[in-house]
């Protein structure tokens, strides 16, 4: 009867299941069953990885089931049916297995996230026949990927060799850098896990949010722990971050240790750190440093990177002086502050409420962890922080980022439940503007406006009321010195960041020949008895792991591709019945079309398109016995793309659907 489309624009359905039908006015709308995707789900089903991809279909060509008009120059929309991203996922597969395991004596290093970017952090280490993984930090979707609810590094290369991966060692815990454990860890083979103590406690609480996914195999270690990977020996030494007990890592080789200290910064007063630091850092004195791998954050940024304490004597001052109601929004991830910040209002007599699901959750992990011990009663919920006097509250926010759910947006815009803005109060943004967010700050600010409020932000205030987490140039400048590598892999940061962190190198010493700039993916060696560095002309698989909903993947391209398309332009869908013995129309095609143009507006363009769907459908079914729909389909899809871009000079996603009677 009903011939049912068999690849749905995003294959995201099994052939034969079918579409909803719902009345909606006097439009038929078509609505997909309401499930997770079934090919991609959370065992996303695993491409076939035979280098002769014609032997596995069913001998037809795939049809897509949506089209769209190419221009001559443009080709906006590459061919993308499901064959060819299979094509080429064993291209890299292939490419993988063909990368011998590191000759002895060699040791490889493949940053796998945080190179060409910021975020997603990961970095793997392999000798011999071990692997260890330096952090699996996670990235929240762009621009470019519309839907996704976050990123993952690619984990391929580890999973190929899952046998030989002997430990995850996490540095801090930020998103940065702990996001996609969950995750990664289940595809890696859950190796053993070693963090510190509040690092391990962050990370079983974001395991909490996956259920399905085995308990984390976590060891707490501290700075003066060793441990053995296979056998690599391990040693750490303490950083200062905005995350307290943020750990750097030093890695025994025969031929001299690899050090990754983690985001760092100094904690020094006019180019002199403190004593504590300068004890931490003394064994490098000593150490033979073969590589560093370094955070690239702050490097274009000159001078040291402000110390925290600074910011914390500014908002004391602040906090001390404003005579109304306080709010301070910071970043729920600058911990050592928030912590801070409760301390001074604690010491004036203030109660606080904290407001903002991350910040909670930092705190009472903070809690847990015993570094943050606030006074029975000093924190109060958030509903109750009108119960007490403007001077006697202060009250902690998220949403510095002008972020549209978190709490202080919520609270400018008069949609917060429990919280509203009174004028009078002083709102203190401590935090930077992340680059991409200053339209969202400044709808905030216009919004905070609005309620007669005082706001004190970061570049305006007097007082210094945030610092970054990431050393400036010449914090950097002091760890190279100190820790005097013989080769030097710049990662953490954006590839102009990573370039001008070699330029700085090479000026403050080293080779040029010592350096090798990693692009994520990058398989990078040290040969030679210790003595070479350089980079293979084979890659890793690097692709972007997205997390959409429940499923996992770096086969989502196409997906992706059609919401960015869909964004644009729409998307036509037409629906022809068609006699199965005449081929003939059985009666006039329906027309559906979202985000493309507006039906009502356009009847002459709708009665056109239905005279080209007549003339095709005719044309291409005369003298064919039996009828093919998937070539009366892609006749559709291609006469119905080129029509609408000659007539609107827009190109949707044309679906094409057709019922056999
Ligand atoms: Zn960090
Ligand atoms: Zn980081």
């Amino acid at each position: 009867m009903n011939e049912i489309p068999k690849n749905t624009p995003d294959h995201k359905f099994k052939s034969g299941q079918r579409f909803n039908y719902r009345k909606r006015g006097n439009i038929r709308v078509l609505h997909k069953p309401t499930q997770p995707s079934v090919t991609r789900g959370v065992n996303p089903v695993k491409p076939n990885y035979s280098t002769n991809n014609k032997t596995q279909t069913n001998n037809k060509k795939p049809s897509r089931g949506s089209y769209q008009y190419n221009n001559a120059k443009g080709n906006r929309r590459p061919k993308v049916d499901n064959q060819v991203v299979q094509t080429k996922i064993t291209y890299q597969k292939d490419k993988v297995n063909l990368i011998p395991p590191p000759e002895k004596g060699v040791i490889r290093i493949i940053p796998l996230g945080g190179a060409e970017e910021i975020g997603k952090n990961m970095t793997a280490i392999e000798i011999g026949n071990d692997i260890i993984v330096v952090d699996a930090g996670m990235q929240f979707k762009t621009e470019d990927t519309p839907g996704i609810d976050y990123i993952i590094p690619n984990t391929t290369y580890l999973e190929e060799r899952k046998d030989k991966v002997r430990a995850m060692i996490i540095t801090h815990g930020h998103l940065d850098h702990i996001g996609g454990v969950p995750l990664v860890m289940s595809r890696i083979g859950n190796p053993p896990l070693y963090s510190r103590n509040l690092s391990v406690l962050m990370l079983k609480k974001r395991q909490e949010e996956f259920p399905h996914l085995p308990p984390l195999k976590a060891e707490v270690v501290e700075i003066n722990s060793v441990i053995y990977a296979g056998d690599i020996r391990i040693r750490f030494f303490g950083v200062t971050h905005t995350f307290p007990d943020s750990l750097g890592i030093v890695i025994e080789t025969p031929y001299g240790s690899i050090v990754t200290p983690g985001d760092y910064k100094l904690d020094q007063i006019n180019g002199i750190p403190t004593k504590d630091e300068e004890k931490e850092y003394a064994f490098f004195d000593k150490e033979k440093v073969l590589l560093l791998m370094t955070d690239s954050t702050n490097v274009e940024n000159e001078g040291f990177a402000l110390p925290e304490i600074y910011v914390h004597q500014g908002l004391e001052k602040l906090i001390k002086q404003v005579s109304g109601r306080i709010i301070i929004s910071a970043f729920a991830s600058s911990i050592t502050r928030l912590m801070k910040i409760v301390e001074i209002a604690e010491s004036l007599g203030k109660k606080v409420a904290l407001d903002g699901r991350s910040l909670k959750t930092n705190m009472e992990v903070c809690e847990q962890a015993g570094i943050f011990k606030p006074k029975k009663g000093t924190i109060i919920p958030v509903e109750d922080a009108d119960k007490y006097p403007p001077n006697k509250v202060l009250v902690m926010m998220t949403g510095a980022q002008g972020e549209e759910f978190a709490a202080l947006s919520r609270a400018a815009n008069k949609t917060h439940k429990k919280f509203s803005i009174r004028s009078g109060d002083t709102i203190i943004l401590s935090s930077s503007i992340v680059p991409g967010n200053e339209i969202a700050v400044q709808h905030l600010k216009d919004n905070l406006s609005r309620h007669g409020v005082r706001i004190i932000s970061y570049r305006t205030s007097e007082e210094y009321i945030h610092a970054t987490g990431h050393g400036n140039q010449e914090d950097i400048k002091w760890l190279h010195k100190k820790t005097h590598p013989k080769f030097f892999i710049p990662i953490h940061g954006w590839h102009s960041m990573l370039v001008k962190h070699k330029e700085l190198a090479m000026s403050w010493g080293m080779s040029e020949s010592n350096i090798v700039v990693p692009d994520n993916g990058s398989i990078i060696e040290i040969t030679n008895n210790g003595e070479k560095i350089s980079a293979r002309k084979e890659r890793a698989p690097s692709g972007p792991m997205m997390v959409d909903g429940f499923s996992v993947g770096d086969e989502q391209d196409v997906v992706i591709r059609d919401r960015v398309m869909l964004a644009q332009d729409g998307m036509f869908v037409l629906i022809a019945t068609i006699d199965s013995i005449s081929g003939k129309l059985r009666k006039s095609p329906d027309i559906i079309s979202r985000g493309f143009i507006y039906l009502k507006e356009n009847q002459e363009l709708l009665h056109q398109v239905r005279l080209i769907i007549k003339k095709t459908v005719e044309d291409e079914t005369q003298g064919m016995n039996p009828i093919n729909f998937d070539s009366i389909k892609t006749a559709l899809g291609d006469n119905i793309s080129k029509f609408l871009f000659q007539k609107t000079a827009k190109r949707p996603i044309v679906i094409p659907v057709l019922l056999s009677i």
